[in-house]
């Protein structure tokens, strides 16, 4: 399975909804099989991002590129792109193989070719056998797997998630995370990957894009945001994920000196930073 991933390239794109600038004059290359993150706070532009590949957003400004292909004005079903978005949006009136097929049908491949290709898709997610299973007999997390499957089943070169694993409780997301790694390796893909989780994107991404106010302010490898963050932003916005304890007592040590640590309050600011534990 797998056609080899798809290069990407957004050239200079910039967004306007009336005088919300979305975003800012964004430039960025991906690799053919990079697993690239989108970082950053809510309203810093992931999605528009994302929606500009994806064409569902035109740029108000710039061009994005596939390859060679400049897809700027091309239609969503013209792109060829596997899409996972957080809520997964199956159709409740299919089993799990009508689901996972849908793509094979929307793009009229010979129907002799599909339980085949649901087969392998299916398998490829750990749900080898479920093809007759109705939607609602599903766990959530069996249901964004049959939204994996989905995506992946018709081999496309690039994937786009938004947000895909944020329904799922900790433990879940946890071991999705995994196997999403482990799937990109298998298929092929590039996948662009949208998070507001920082050790989500840390630990699951070549490079991971940390935007902040419709503006890539840095991309980089994990370990080189972490060493080596472009400004203070950046490294607070990864420090969260893990520098704080270290800060923290720092902090303490300076604002609370004189107090005996017995007596400080329960360290509820460790409790708040920790991003999967909500
Ligand atoms: P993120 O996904 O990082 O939370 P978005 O890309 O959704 O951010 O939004 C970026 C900015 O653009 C925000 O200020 C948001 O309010 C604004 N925005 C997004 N979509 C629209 C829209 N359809 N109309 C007006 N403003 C929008
Ligand atoms: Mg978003």
């Amino acid at each position: 399975m797998g056609t080899g991933g798809e290069s990407v390239e957004i050239r200079s794109a910039s967004k306007s909804y009336g005088a919300v600038r979305a975003l800012d004059n964004v430039t960025l290359n991906v690799a053919p099989r990079e697993f690239v993150s989108l970082l950053g706070p809510s309203g810093s532009g992931k999605t528009t991002l994302l929606g500009l590949l994806g064409g569902f957003i035109q740029p108000s400004s710039g061009s994005i590129h596939f390859g060679d292909r400049d897809v700027t004005l091309e239609p969503p079903h013209k792109r060829d792109i596997g899409i996972v978005f957080q809520n997964y949006a199956l159709f409740p009136h299919m089993n799990v193989s009508e689901n996972v097929a849908f793509p094979l049908r929307a793009r009229r491949l010979p129907k002799a070719s599909w339980s085949e290709k649901v087969r392998t898709a299916l398998a490829m997610v750990g749900l080898a056998g479920y093809e007759e299973r109705g939607v609602a007999q599903l766990s959530g997390g069996q249901r964004q797997r049959v939204a994996l499957a989905r995506a992946i089943i018709f081999e496309p070169r690039l994937i786009l998630m938004d947000e895909p694993l944020s329904a799922l409780d900790k433990q879940l997301r946890e071991s999705m995370q995994i196997e999403l790694r482990e799937l990109h390796k298998r298929i092929g893909a590039t996948i662009i990957y949208v998070t507001h989780d920082q050790r989500e994107a840390l630990t699951m991404s070549d490079r991971v894009a940390v935007l902040k106010g419709g503006r890539i302010v840095q991309i980089d490898r994990p370990e080189r945001l972490h060493d080596h963050p472009a400004d203070s932003f950046v490294a607070s916005f990864i420090g969260e994920a893990s520098l704080l304890p270290v800060r923290r007592i720092d902090y303490r040590q300076r604002g609370a000196g004189t107090r005996h640590p017995a007596q400080r309050p329960d360290r509820p600011e460790r409790r708040r930073a920790d991003p999967g534990g909500t």
